[in-house]
């Protein structure tokens, strides 16, 4: 929730505060040693970070990262050298860098985690010059023998430590696409409430308001999604701690693997579904200003410039979908869907209850083509499956809140006669494209 605000008064922001967190890495995989030494300045802001993992050559495929790592046995430490770029807030005084330690090797097995402090021996060769967040520096860095400690153990450092900081990173870049959405879709509001044509404020205008109720039926959607992940992460991070050393038993150690199951579902599928949707949501803030929205003098076009990154950075929407893919093939949230559905409803909520039954149906008999197909086409058809869960989850989550909360119907009514029929479309195409 404080990245959601944070990012709504100023994305760029967030960055720098959200890197804050790799903190979190070295109090899960440090020694006790870095422990003491490096988190009580991270609590105090004494330090900032950074997390360098891009090269040129290396973007979404990590495993192919050259930058190196050797230690030096007569120093007695590890020295980095090689390139990094991309690297929000590059010029922090700590970073935590990936690096091949592993000499010929050639995948992520020969990847570690190291932690170097802002030296000399690195230099920020550059900073780029972006579409949006511009408040956030993006580093071009070069590393030439430059000290670094190692972070738990080696080998592990892309497998384990970065698949972990990326999970929550990407957490993080579901919030800000929230806050950017909440941002743009409140500029929105309050622009075509003030501004009149035609004898009336725009907001009473058909064209305009479906627009903005669409703004707020997408917003919450992203948010209610992002809340039921934020919760699935803390009860599998709960169950972690009760289950170290001899503290659980079978049923939290099942729950514990039920909930981290969920938690590498439903996170790539929050990125993916929270970035796309606040993209669009900036897209029609814009539109609701019409020329206005297209001057630097309002903060919508802003909105719509650095909401274009959270669907590009820490895995691109491509590569969310190729972690949710298997999840959603596997029917992950199925229980959790069956749950949703089977909720006393009331009766205006009822229909929208049968819409997404029927959605479900039609989801269900494209995964079991799917899964029958020996055509080579999952990757392709894979975008279309996830979207499908996607839209079919939030609609459940969305009826959930509003059963909870009949303030909520609305929502919950424009969201599922708007979006939910996209199921059905997408759901023609798999089956064409698999018959
Ligand atoms: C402003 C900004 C800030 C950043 N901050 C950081 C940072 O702090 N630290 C850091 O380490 N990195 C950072 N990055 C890097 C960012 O994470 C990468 O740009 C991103 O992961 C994509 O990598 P790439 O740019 O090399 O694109 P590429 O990997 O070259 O991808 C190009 C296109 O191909 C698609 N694609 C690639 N592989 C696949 C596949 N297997 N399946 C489907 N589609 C695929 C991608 O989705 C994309 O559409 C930042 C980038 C930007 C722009």
């Amino acid at each position: 929730m404080m990245t959601e605000m944070v990012s709504r008064a100023d994305a760029s922001l967030q960055n720098l505060f959200g890197l804050q967190d790799i903190a979190q890495t070295i109090y899960l995989f440090g020694s006790d040693e870095q422990k003491d030494y490096y988190l009580p300045r991270f609590a105090s802001g004494e330090l900032d970070g950074a997390m360098a993992l891009t090269e040129p050559e290396a973007g979404s495929d990590l495993q192919s990262v050259q930058l190196t790592a050797r230690f030096d046995e007569a120093g007695g430490k590890w020295l980095l050298n090689g390139k990094k770029h991309f690297i929000t807030n590059g010029c922090a005084k700590v970073l935590l860098v990936l690096a091949r330690s592993e000499e010929g090797s050639k995948d992520g097995r020969g990847l570690s985690l190291f932690l170097a402090e802002k030296s000399p021996q690195i230099v920020v060769q550059r900073l780029e010059d972006k579409l949006g967040i511009h408040g956030s520096p993006t580093c071009e860095l070069q590393f030439n023998d430059a000290a670094a400690e190692l972070i738990g153990q080696r080998r592990r450092g892309l497998t384990r430590y970065v698949m972990s900081l990326m999970n929550g990173a990407r957490l993080a870049i579901g919030s800000q696409a929230v806050g950017i959405a909440e941002a743009a879709r409140r500029c929105a509001w309050d622009y075509t409430r003030k501004r009149s044509q035609f004898g009336k404020p725009l907001c009473e205008i058909p064209a305009v308001w479906e627009m903005l109720s669409r703004m707020d039926a997408l917003t919450a959607a992203g948010r209610t999604l992002l809340y039921e992940t934020s919760a699935c992460v803390d009860k599998r991070n709960a169950l972690a701690q009760l289950n170290e050393g001899d503290g659980g038993n079978d049923d939290t150690r099942n729950a514990e693997k039920t909930y981290a199951r969920l938690a590498d579902l439903l996170t790539p599928l929050t990125k993916f579904f929270t970035t796309e949707m606040a993209n669009q949501v900036t897209y029609d803030a814009i539109q609701c200003h019409g020329g206005k929205g297209y001057m630097r003098e309002h903060n919508v076009e802003r909105y719509y410039r650095d909401a274009r990154i959270t669907n590009i950075y820490e895995g691109t929407t491509q590569l969310q979908i190729v972690a949710a893919i298997g999840g959603v093939m596997k029917q992950l949230l199925a229980p959790i869907m069956d749950e949703l559905a089977a909720l006393p409803y009331a009766d205006a909520l009822r229909p929208l209850a049968a819409r997404v039954a029927e959605a479900r149906r039609l989801s269900q008999e494209c995964l079991t083509m799917l899964n029958a197909d020996d055509c080579g086409k999952f990757d392709l058809l894979a975008r279309r499956m996830v979207r499908m869960e996607s839209l079919i989850f939030v609609s459940l989550l969305l009826l959930r809140d509003a059963h909870r909360d009949p303030a909520r119907c609305e929502l919950a009514e424009r969201f599922i006669w708007e979006f939910l029929p996209e199921v059905a479309m997408q759901a023609t195409v798999v089956k064409t494209a698999l018959s």
